[in-house]
């Protein structure tokens, strides 16, 4: 087979499984509002849960931040990309979290793919939770430690798998918030078990940071949990990029040694960490957008409950309805998209077969007759949808 046979193959088989990947340009999308050929949705797919990636602050401090020290990092951090302010923010982190340290890293997916690359041996373990986002099973998959993928959500399915003997080192992976369910992990009950096996856990709170516990500090410390291993990423509440692992100090300068993704990748630019710096000031101070989200989330489930479509039992800023097959979802998403909504539908495999969804992210930059309006659409569209 030639490659051109081999890529035109593929390709036809997404399109007949109604799973081909586009992407849409748009004219401005990442908060409230997204413009598309002169059109403006309402916007329901974004995950800047607090509206953080339009604050005047934030935005004021990356330009500040770019006419002090340029656009780029000039290299690697191990070169001359690490400046006084990436080690100032990455402080700041570990202080705001309760960890001895904090590694800044270029995106979630290279922190996850670094550190279970850098950790893991061939006599080793991962046990994740079967939900666990693209970036953890893909480097899970990769590693030459063994995989386990455990039931979602399920201690006891985690416990059959941690009392299996095994000579090397047991990394358990989870998250805080499921990125396309939005059901939060029973994190204390994991890390009992993982402690009293040995095992260290990875808690990945891409979701949870910024929205849940005090000051935003994310599900670990909403739940009272203090995993080995806990990965924050900014591409969501913090409206920003860019992600961090918290960790002890040996682990911080282990990584520092192995995780090749910091070594052979350019830094983040410092005026992205100002911005960063700002967005974590607007986290700390920001429980009125937390309360302003808790209320549009309570608003679209009161209102939804009364509508065709069965809501999950999250009770967090993803609501996900579960449709089914493919070509319903991708038709709801089309006739939400006619009533000027912009909504997603999400398709295996980045989630399972025969679970096709909406996944409405719902933020504190909505009013609440955004959120009238989505329930509104919804329930004028919901005809022949069957689930
Ligand atoms: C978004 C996401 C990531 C990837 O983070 P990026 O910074 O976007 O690369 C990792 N884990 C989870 C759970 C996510 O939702």
């Amino acid at each position: 087979m030639s490659w051109t046979t081999r890529i035109d193959q593929a390709l036809a088989e997404r399109r007949l499984a109604s799973t081909f990947r586009q992407r849409l340009p748009n004219a401005g999308g990442g908060s409230r509002w997204l413009t598309q050929d002169q059109r403006r949705y309402l916007n329901f797919s974004a995950n800047d849960y607090l509206g953080l990636s339009q604050h005047p602050e934030v935005i004021a401090a990356w330009q500040r931040g770019a006419a002090l020290y340029g656009v780029g990092s000039g290299g690697s951090g191990h070169v001359t990309g690490y400046s006084l302010v990436h080690q100032q923010f990455e402080q700041q982190l570990a202080q705001w979290q309760g960890y001895p340290r904090a590694l800044l890293f270029i995106s979630g997916f290279a922190a996850n793919q670094a550190v279970l690359a850098a950790l893991l041996q061939a006599e080793d373990r991962i046990l994740a939770d079967k939900l666990s986002h693209a970036s953890l099973l893909e480097a899970a998959v990769h590693s030459p430690a063994q995989l386990r993928r455990f039931q979602h959500n399920q201690p006891a399915a985690l416990q059959r798998l941690l009392e299996k003997p095994l000579a090397g080192e047991t990394l358990t992976v989870t998250e805080g918030v499921f990125s396309m369910d939005g059901d939060a992990a029973p994190l204390a009950e994991l890390h009992a078990l993982t402690r009293q096996h040995g095992s260290w856990l990875l808690v990945d709170d891409a979701h949870g940071v910024g929205v849940m516990g005090a000051q935003g500090r994310g599900s670990c410390w909403q739940q009272q949990v203090r995993p080995e291993l806990l990965v924050l990423t900014f591409g969501k509440a913090f409206g920003c990029s860019g992600a961090a692992i918290l960790c002890d100090d040996a682990t911080a300068d282990y990584l520092l040694q192995f995780a090749r993704h910091l070594i052979y990748s350019t830094a983040m630019p410092a005026a992205q960490v100002c911005a960063l710096q700002a967005a974590l000031t607007c986290i700390q101070q920001a429980d009125d957008l937390r309360d302003k989200l808790a209320a549009n989330i309570s608003r679209f489930r009161a209102g939804a409950s009364q509508l065709a479509f069965a809501l999950t039992a999250s009770s967090t800023a993803i609501q996900p309805l579960i449709i089914g097959d493919n070509q319903s979802a991708l038709a709801l998403a089309q006739r939400l998209r006619d009533r000027g909504l912009w909504v997603t539908a999400i398709r295996p495999p980045t989630v399972p077969a025969g679970t096709a969804r909406l996944r409405l992210t719902i933020t504190a930059a909505h009013q609440p007759e955004d959120i009238d309006i989505l329930l509104e659409s919804l329930n004028g569209c919901s005809h022949g949808i069957s689930q």
